[in-house]
């Protein structure tokens, strides 16, 4: 796990992370960018009682280990890196300390944080045609979409004042768009420093699912966002919005594709006989448990549709798809 640590950028700009516990088995590194007069925060955790706690007791560990006298009060942007409930969940939270303080997220996001209820149930819906066409039988669905809803019912919408752009800088900082893991993810550079979001992560290769869920999403745009980031000169650190902070994100980006391609292959062996997501997500992830049944769902649904888009599969069941447009999609490779 993260700890409370301290980075200067290469112009001397301090850096503070912070890591809040988000879910079970889910930590979140928060980033506080102190310049003096104008202290941002970059994300919020995810809003649960404890993130709330871990949140209030890192800003009071500031003075502790650093020296640094903020409370949330003090802060005055938020910036938030992507449109998931562990990044932006924590808003109402910290506009209970600080009613009036702007937040600011990319465009394809801010829906996520402003128009929380209505677009649950548009994504809830889409989601729910992507498991049944995926093959997930009726009480599993029923089952992966109370997971999948459950960790969402608590969060009301807040309003965003500012929409992060590229070609518009704030406080120095620059944006990066780089959709994939989340449609409106940026990473956000500060001199020869990364935070990188959950776009480059030190250990795990950060999640994916299929476009056809959500637009601009997919591992298509996830391979142009990897490759847009490696193009970037002389970062000297990466740090990540879970896990450790990385030494050579052009590494950690080779891994990470590496791993895709890998996966990619294993998939396509897979489907030399015809195959169901959900019977792809079997042979490759065994038997996993709530919401790690969805995660791997989407991460084969990502995978197929790469391939799919690309010629490499085909729908082996296209006959019958013909009669019933809803038919669950057998996958073979061409
Ligand atoms: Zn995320
Ligand atoms: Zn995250």
């Amino acid at each position: 796990m993260s700890e409370l640590s301290h980075t200067v950028t290469a112009s001397g700009r301090d850096i503070y992370l912070i890591p809040v516990r988000s879910f079970v088995n889910l930590v979140t590194n928060l980033f506080v960018i102190d310049d003096g007069d104008y202290p941002i925060l970059v994300d919020c955790g995810s809003g649960t009682y404890f993130a709330n706690d871990d949140l209030i007791d890192g800003f009071a560990a500031l003075k502790d280990k650093f020296g640094v006298s903020l409370a949330l009060r003090d802060i005055r942007l938020i910036l938030l890196t992507h449109g998931h409930i562990d990044h932006y969940g924590g808003l109402p939270f910290i506009r209970e300390h600080n009613p009036d303080v702007p937040a600011a997220i990319h465009v394809l996001d801010q829906r996520v944080v402003s128009n929380h209820e209505e677009r649950v149930i548009v994504a809830a819906s889409r989601l729910r045609a992507f498991l049944a066409r995926a093959g997930v039988s009726e009480d599993d669905r029923a089952s992966l979409m109370q997971v999948y809803l459950f960790g969402k019912s608590y969060y009301r919408s807040q309003p965003v004042q500012l929409l992060l752009d590229e070609a518009e800088p704030i406080a120095g900082i620059r944006f990066f768009h780089v959709p994939g893991h989340c449609p409106g993810l940026v990473c956000m550079q500060l001199d020869d420093v990364l935070l990188t979001a959950d776009h480059i992560l030190s250990k795990t290769t950060p999640h994916q699912a299929p476009e056809h869920i959500t637009n601009n999403m997919g591992l298509g745009h996830y391979f142009d966002s990897l490759e847009k980031i490696g193009r970037i000169p002389d970062i000297r650190l990466g740090l990540g919005s879970h896990e450790e902070p990385m030494t050579d994100i052009y590494a950690r980006i080779r891994a990470i594709r590496a791993m895709h391609y890998e996966r990619l292959e294993r998939i396509l062996a897979l489907c030399a006989t015809p195959k169901s997501i959900a019977a792809i997500s079997r042979e490759l992830f065994g038997t996993v448990k709530s919401y790690h049944v969805l995660l791997a769902l989407e991460e084969v649904g990502a995978h197929v549709e790469y391939l799919y888009d690309r010629g490499v599969l085909v729908a082996a069941n296209d006959a019958e798809i013909a009669r019933d447009a809803n038919a669950v999609i057998s996958y073979v490779a061409a």
